[in-house]
């Protein structure tokens, strides 16, 4: 399967990884929107939201909150989005979680 975030979750693309575990893998974006961009991946590949099992929900959940800890995010809190689909300018057809933070982010979200 050509896809390019199982190909960095597989190793054949290089990323900057900050969080891997059974089923959830993370790296930072590598066009940033916020001083802390990182994107959270499930392992197994599925397209998007809409795929999702709620295991893989859970891990992805539990995850965010792992790496947003890491971060240094608690106190000041973070975003967490995910694109879905052509409307939602979902550019890559892997899921994945968006988790911005590190400073104030925009009100607006569209
Ligand atoms: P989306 O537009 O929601 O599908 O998000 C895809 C994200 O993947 C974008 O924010 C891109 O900057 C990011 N991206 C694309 N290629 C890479 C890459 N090789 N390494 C890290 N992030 C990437």
């Amino acid at each position: 399967m050509d896809c390019l975030f199982c190909k960095i979750i597989a190793g054949e693309i290089p990323c900057d990884k900050v969080y891997e575990d059974e089923k959830v893998f993370a790296f930072r974006d590598i066009n940033p929107q916020a001083p802390v961009h990182v994107l959270l991946v499930p392992k197994k590949h599925m397209r998007n939201i809409l795929e999702c099992d709620g295991e893989t929900a859970a891990a992805l959940v539990r995850a965010v909150g792992a790496v947003a800890k890491r971060e240094g995010l608690e106190a000041d809190g973070f975003r967490v989005i995910s694109n879905c689909g052509r409307n939602g300018c979902q550019s890559v057809e892997h899921l994945h979680v968006h988790l911005l933070g590190g400073a104030q982010l925009s009100e607006k979200m569209s």
